[in-house]
């Protein structure tokens, strides 16, 4: 799963809340942007293999740490934990644990696309429902998931018309890189290249959040 995990990140956001959003985007990708490094360091591994499922050629045969159910468990209550201490007082026990909610949506939702190479603990029992095998479906759902997370996100939050139309042209954008992700891209040439590329767009999408937010307080 891709840009589906951010309908998580919009979804929760509120008023109420106050999470800002950037974190939600980071929340949602955390074991991703933690996967990222370990596999340029070597303690995770992933191969090329060209069709090894219908939409993605990433033969994840080994990431412990970050993509078990147990590792997504752990980093959930970490981000617990560090969401309180960075936010002090501004942090109530519910936010925090909508953060927390926010990191292991990422195995829920990787669960469903991903071939049987999510292990429940360590490398064993390997789990993953294997949507990446149709393509047009798994495509629908991250687009469905996501517009449905951007409505719930607009309804929820009072926003200028400036801010709303960010906050789509943002939504158009992530289809837009998505669709070419799916449908179109490059074939990823390394495990090195794969992670890479995987940490630039999520810092990327994080950062687009944090100045869409930014932009709104500036109006308020
Ligand atoms: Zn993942």
């Amino acid at each position: 799963m891709f840009v589906g995990h951010y309908s998580v990140a919009f979804a929760v956001k509120n008023e109420r809340n106050k999470i800002p959003l950037w974190v939600l985007f980071v929340a949602v990708q955390l074991l991703d942007f933690l996967w990222a490094p370990f596999v340029l360091l070597g303690i995770e591994k992933v191969r090329i293999v060209p069709g090894i499922t219908a939409t993605s050629p990433l033969d994840l045969y080994y990431m412990p740490y970050t993509h078990s159910l147990i590792g997504a468990l752990v980093w959930s209550g970490l981000a617990f934990a560090i969401y309180k201490a960075g936010r002090r007082a501004k942090a109530s026990n519910a936010a925090a644990l909508l953060v927390s909610f926010a990191v292991f949506s990422h195995w829920i939702l990787d669960l469903v696309v991903h071939r049987p190479d999510l292990a429940i603990y360590d490398d064993t029992l390997k789990v993953g429902f294997g949507l990446w095998n149709y393509k047009g479906l798994e495509f629908g759902l991250e687009i469905a998931i996501l517009i449905g997370g951007i409505i719930i996100y607009l309804r929820r939050n009072a926003l200028s018309v400036a801010r709303k139309s960010g906050i789509m042209i943002f939504g158009v954008v992530l289809i837009l890189i998505q669709t070419t992700s799916t449908f179109g891209g490059r074939p990823l040439s390394s495990d090195r290249v794969v992670a890479i590329t995987a940490l630039v767009f999520y810092t990327l999408f994080a950062g687009v959040a944090f100045l869409l937010e930014k932009r709104q307080r500036k109006e308020a």
